[in-house]
């Protein structure tokens, strides 16, 4: 059954127009240096009390993006307040009117892209065309969602006896806080918040602390675009203040997550520790993913598709792969062909248009990493490919591209997030074992499958427990509307993000019976 609504996903900057490319680059020469600051939006105000901490760049720590300022557990306590108190007036607001402010952020979004592609390389240490694929995401969620909600919290007229009316209302359900990851700092972050508002819930906004200027810049636009002060705060700071903070508070009446898994299962405990109604979690978070290749796919389409999703955003995506399946009689044309195309990755300064791999996001990412290859060397693990790290990168986070063969995905204790590839290879009759290894990790968040035979490529979708599966193509970059996005079992709740289903975890019904 197909779902279909008349609303276009944005198209983002053609590179290929020269009339678009020059005019961008000038933007962003011109923003290279601007200075940027952030703290608590409470109230409509910023506050800017406290120590600054200063915000450098993961490419280079010696290249300052500007100050953001923290909020404490009172400032929390305080904007939670406000929160509660704005929740009736914006639950009664029309939803026409929560669309309108909705599509208008996306309008704003577009208008800023310079500045949010700017800080998006300069905080987050993205690629340009990451960044430009950032605010495509965020403007398709805000235009979505709004779309979605106009039909969601339309009263539905139900059948019943003659003279009686039966109406089922969809409501917001109160101050919802929404936590989001680094890692997709304004699509993710923005994601969660148009549709908490889109549904009639005031929202507290928890941004990653390592991209809280990329948050205070998406919400000062949201408070632009039309949506009430009160209505939506942002509360940068740390997880374990303000976030613990906020999840404890039994004024919240929901909770909106993407991370890792390890946290969403302390919120999770958070939650039924604390006194107050029952309230939903949403929770998205980390993967194992695999891609499977059998002897029938075509080396030189897999190879292309391995380097972009275990090695585009530096490998920093819930989705990447990390586990290669190779059926051993095409594993060496694969492999040789893989060592050929890491070679050829450029590893450097993300705001550089030629860059392939940029850092990952801090110092405890990258030592995490470092040590994930230490001890997989210590192990015995052959390394297939490495590829060299370009000029400059020891001023920052970099670390090298890898590819080393591991015997099975249960060797792996969990999620490695950065440009690390594990490949195992395996025997066509032991196909049946490698989905059970997989489906025995826990985690179900995307499967790659490349393979020309129908029957394999749908057995194997089919069976392996995955949110997301993609049949020769590669396994990152889903689009809002197109492929709704959202893992299974370590990897989250549901309903998927982008999709038609995920709105009704942010609302409460009602039914409204009159014996006229
Ligand atoms: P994280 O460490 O779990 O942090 C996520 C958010 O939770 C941050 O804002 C963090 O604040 C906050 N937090 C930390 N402790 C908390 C607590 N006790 N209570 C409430 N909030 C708390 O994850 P991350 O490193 O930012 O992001 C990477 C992870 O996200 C990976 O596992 C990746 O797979 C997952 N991810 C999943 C999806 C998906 O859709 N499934 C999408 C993107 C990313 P601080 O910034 O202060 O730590």
């Amino acid at each position: 059954l197909a779902i279909f609504s008349d609303r276009k996903n944005s198209q983002g900057l053609n590179m290929n127009i020269e009339g678009i490319r020059a005019p961008f680059f000038n933007a962003l020469d011109e923003l290279a240096t601007k200075a940027w600051q952030a703290g608590p939006i409470v109230g409509g105000k910023t506050l800017t009390s406290g120590a600054a901490n200063a915000v450098l760049s993961p490419q280079d720590h010696s290249r300052q993006v500007g100050q953001v300022y923290f909020a404490d557990k009172a400032t929390t306590e305080l904007a939670v307040g406000k929160a509660q108190a704005a929740f009736k007036g914006w639950r009664n607001t029309p939803v026409e009117i929560r669309a309108q402010a909705l599509e208008k952020l996306a309008d704003l979004l577009e208008e800023h892209q310079d500045e949010f592609i700017s800080l998006c390389t300069r905080e987050a240490g993205k690629l340009l065309q990451d960044g430009i694929d950032e605010v495509r995401e965020a403007v398709d969620f805000c235009r979505y969602y709004a779309v979605e909600a106009r039909t969601l919290m339309e009263p539905k007229k139900l059948p019943g006896y003659t003279g009686e009316l039966n109406l089922l209302f969809a409501q917001g359900r109160g101050p919802f806080v929404c936590i989001s990851p680094w890692n997709f700092p304004l699509a993710i972050f923005l994601g969660q918040i148009a549709a908490a508002l889109a549904t009639g819930n005031t929202v507290l906004a928890k941004p990653a602390e390592q991209t809280s200027l990329i948050a205070h810049l998406a919400v000062t636009l949201a408070h632009q675009a039309g949506i009430p002060t009160d209505v939506l705060q942002l509360l940068p700071g740390d997880g374990a203040t303000v976030g613990a903070t906020l999840t404890a508070d039994p004024r919240i009446a929901g909770v909106c997550f993407t991370g890792s898994t390890d946290t969403a299962m302390l919120i999770n405990q958070t939650l039924a520790k604390r006194k107050g109604a029952i309230i939903p979690l949403i929770a998205e978070t980390g993967g194992q993913n695999a891609m499977i290749v059998d002897s029938t796919a075509l080396p030189e389409q897999v190879v292309r598709d391995v380097v972009r999703a275990a090695f585009q955003s530096a490998g920093q995506r819930c989705s990447a792969l990390r586990v290669l399946y190779l059926q051993d009689d095409i594993a060496e044309r694969v492999l040789e062909i893989l060592k050929g195309a890491m070679n050829e990755l450029s590893v450097a300064d993300p705001a550089l248009w030629s860059t392939d791999v940029g850092p990952v996001i801090d110092q405890d990412a990258q030592a995490g990493l470092d040590a994930h290859l230490s001890k997989m060397q210590a192990a015995g693990k052959k390394i297939i490919a490495q590829t060299l790290l370009g000029k400059g990168c020891d001023q920052g986070f970099y670390i090298q591209p890898t590819a080393l063969e591991i015997a099975s995905i249960g060797e792996l204790e969990k999620e490695q997030f950065g440009p690390i590839l594990h490949v195992v290879r395996f025997k066509a009759k032991d196909i049946d074992q490698v989905i059970n290894d997989i489906n025995n990790t826990g985690y179900g968040l995307t499967l790659g499958i490349h393979s020309r035979n129908e029957s394999f490529a749908e057995y194997v979708a089919q069976s392996i427990d995955a949110g997301n599966a993609y049949i020769n193509r590669d396994q990152i970059g889903a689009m809002v509307g197109v492929q709704p996005f959202g893992g299974q079992g370590l990897s989250g709740t549901g309903p998927k993000a982008g999709g038609p289903h995920y709105l009704t975890r942010f609302i409460t019904e009602k039914t409204i019976t009159n014996n006229t």
